[in-house]
């Protein structure tokens, strides 16, 4: 088998998926959801004509001649605080008390602010004065918000596939949506394999190590929206590995993640127990770090087998898993955003498709990139350093300093 690009790869995997199916949830459940319908708008907003001030409702044309040193009387008819209907009709020389957010009174045009009136006494709970004088002219128009400046009624406002937001959601409430239609969470199942691995409360052992990996990929999966099924480590031995993957099966998630056990030692299995109940698709990446990379299905359930190298698993996550678990959630984004960024410094590729570890700083107002540390897969705290991954196109062996290339900030 030829060994695929990056590009290639990706695309045999999203291939493979389809969005999930999807349920509806009370507006407090659904920050950072993925919508599952288009949202149409079932009113205008603002719903009503309404004060953008606290001040006095006005026929503009009343006033139109008021200044401070000639101000224009006018009755004051009516208190119309937020929350409450109007029903009077203003009529010439008339004037209404209005706060912000109440509805403008029939034959009102607009609103004096109440700095711009004799009015001083602006305490809570003072009732209207029986009159106002107007200090400053106004026009039609002004300090209202007409209803529908925002939105107006059968408006598309929220598009199926987005991410919901924190403001979003306060659109959805805005607007009466109570519950909302969205995709359910992928769940993911994920392992680690290897017989040299420790949880972290465990003391260190000749020839050990601690796993990291499940605890960067679970929280990976998580910020990607998706739920976890942490399934443990797996021995190096087929019967372990099965027996996880049987449990994976079970549970019918949406995609099984495991990390090591991919490449090409004698103890690595999980090819082979893939292949014992399902097929691989393929299992090398032309990129670098990251090049032992699965994929293939156990029991028509999709499986990506990330590397053992905890930078590379890392890395195997942002470029493929990411993008899985987007189509998966129903999203349209789900990719990270590449920004261009200047290299301080030479920076040397062996050819492949490489995901450098760098410290992105703004300079001179254009992002410039470091390196950070030793680039080698297995060294975590020069990924913990960084904050992107520079992007070296496959076919680079050298980029000179002061060249952009593209990144992602992680
Ligand atoms: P493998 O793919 O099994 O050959 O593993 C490659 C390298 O990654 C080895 O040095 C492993 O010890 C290391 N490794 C594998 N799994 C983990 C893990 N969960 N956490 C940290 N390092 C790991
Ligand atoms: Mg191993």
């Amino acid at each position: 088998m030829t060994i695929l690009s990056v590009d290639q790869a990706r695309k045999r995997i999203l291939s493979y998926f389809q969005p999930v199916t999807t349920e509806t949830l009370p507006l407090t459940g659904c920050s950072r959801r993925v919508l599952a319908e288009d949202i149409v708008a079932a009113n205008d907003l603002p719903p009503f004509d309404n004060s953008s001030m606290d001040g006095f409702a006005v026929r503009a044309a009343d006033v139109a001649d008021a200044t401070t040193d000639s101000p224009c009387t006018l009755r004051v008819v009516a208190d119309i605080p937020a929350g409450s209907h109007p029903s009077i009709v203003l009529a010439e020389g008339e004037a209404a008390r209005i706060m912000t957010g109440a509805p403008i009174p029939a034959g009102a045009d607009a609103v004096v602010p109440v700095e711009d009136t004799d009015f001083n006494d602006r305490d809570a709970g003072a009732p209207p004065p029986e009159e106002v004088q107007i200090l400053k002219t106004t026009q039609t128009g002004w300090n209202i918000r007409p209803r529908g400046m925002d939105i107006l009624s059968g408006e598309v406002v929220l598009q199926k596939g987005r991410g919901l937001k924190p403001q979003d959601l306060g659109l959805l409430a805005m607007l009466g949506v109570a519950s909302v239609p969205v995709f359910r969470k992928p769940r993911v199942a994920l392992f680690s394999s290897g017989d040299e691995l420790l949880p972290p409360d465990a003391p260190l052992e000749e020839g050990k190590i601690r796993d990291s990996n499940s605890f960067t990929l679970a929280a990976l999966i998580e910020d990607a929206g998706a739920e976890v099924v942490r399934l443990g480590v797996a021995k190096d031995t087929y019967d372990s590995v099965k027996a996880l993957l049987e449990k994976a099966a079970a549970l019918h998630v949406d995609l099984i993640l495991s990390s090591a056990g991919v490449s090409v030692g004698a103890f690595d299995f999980v090819k082979q127990v893939i292949e014992s109940d399902g097929s691989m698709d393929f299992w090398r990446v032309n990129m670098r770090p990251g090049k032992p990379l699965a994929f293939g299905d156990y029991k028509k359930i999709p499986f990506i087998g990330l590397p053992g190298n905890p930078v590379s698993a890392f890395v195997g996550f942002e470029v493929f898993v990411r993008a899985a678990l987007g189509r998966l959630s129903g999203s349209f984004g789900g990719i990270r955003q590449t920004i261009r960024v200047r290299c301080a410094e030479q920076i040397d590729s062996d050819g492949r498709e490489s995901y450098l570890r760098a410290q992105v700083q703004v300079e001179d107002g254009a992002f410039v990139a470091r390196l950070t540390g030793h680039q080698g897969s297995g060294n975590l705290h020069s990924l913990v350093q960084a904050n992107a991954l520079l992007i070296i196109p496959a076919g680079v062996k050298c980029v000179p300093a002061g060249q952009e290339v593209e990144a992602w900030l992680i």
